[in-house]
């Protein structure tokens, strides 16, 4: 019954989930970044801001890291990237560490280079961690993961089918990419059977 399924997707996008505690632990954005990312922007998507504007995916990651604070240096040094050597540097919305503290580094209203195809209309959620398996069966990781994805479907709109792994780019609906070169990359973390039971969690609350 599609209908019914409909309606019960609307109720459960109705209910306001609260705002978990977030930390800001903001890394500069100075006007030369947000040149650099409206020029990224229009590289990459042909659209001429640096803003996020009613973003409609959610995309989640895991850092390859055992600690919050390389991420942070990383992500702060708005040198070319390691991977794919373009400017600004990567970087992504908030990072979750494994006592579960939440860390906003961008305002959910900037674009950030977390997945390729995606920045233009994609919030990313970086984890703390070295493996899917290790985020998942991180009691407290979890737990504010879930929190912060709910408020911002919540706040934002944002459909539980569209909150996705990052392994997942490449098939959701608004994967778009102008560099002919990239239009299959894509990253291994947060698998899809990861994310099936990620959904079904974020379902259940
Ligand atoms: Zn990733």
């Amino acid at each position: 019954m599609p209908v019914f399924a409909a309606l019960l997707t609307t109720i459960a996008l109705l209910a306001p989930a609260p705002r978990p505690h977030i930390v800001q632990k903001r890394i500069p954005f100075p006007p030369r970044r947000e040149r650099e990312t409206r020029s990224y922007a229009i590289r990459h998507y042909g659209i001429h801001t640096f803003k996020l504007r009613n973003p409609k995916v959610i995309v989640e990651h895991f850092t390859e890291t055992t600690s919050f604070a390389p991420v942070w240096n990383t992500f702060a040094r708005d040198v070319p990237d390691v991977e794919l050597h373009e400017l600004p540097q990567v970087c992504a919305h908030f990072v979750i560490d494994r006592s579960g503290r939440i860390y906003e580094l961008v305002p959910p209203n900037i674009m950030c280079r977390h997945t390729v195809g995606l920045n233009w209309t994609a919030i990313g959620i970086e984890h703390v961690g070295m493996s899917d398996a290790q985020v998942m069966g991180d009691r407290r990781e979890l737990r504010a993961s879930l929190a912060l994805t709910r408020w911002l479907q919540s706040r934002y709109g944002i459909l539980t089918r569209n909150v996705i792994g990052h392994s997942e780019s490449l098939s959701s609906p608004y994967h778009r990419e102008r560099v002919a070169s990239l239009r299959r990359q894509t990253h291994a973390d947060m698998q899809h059977a990861t994310m099936v039971r990620y959904r079904r969690l974020l379902r259940a609350r």
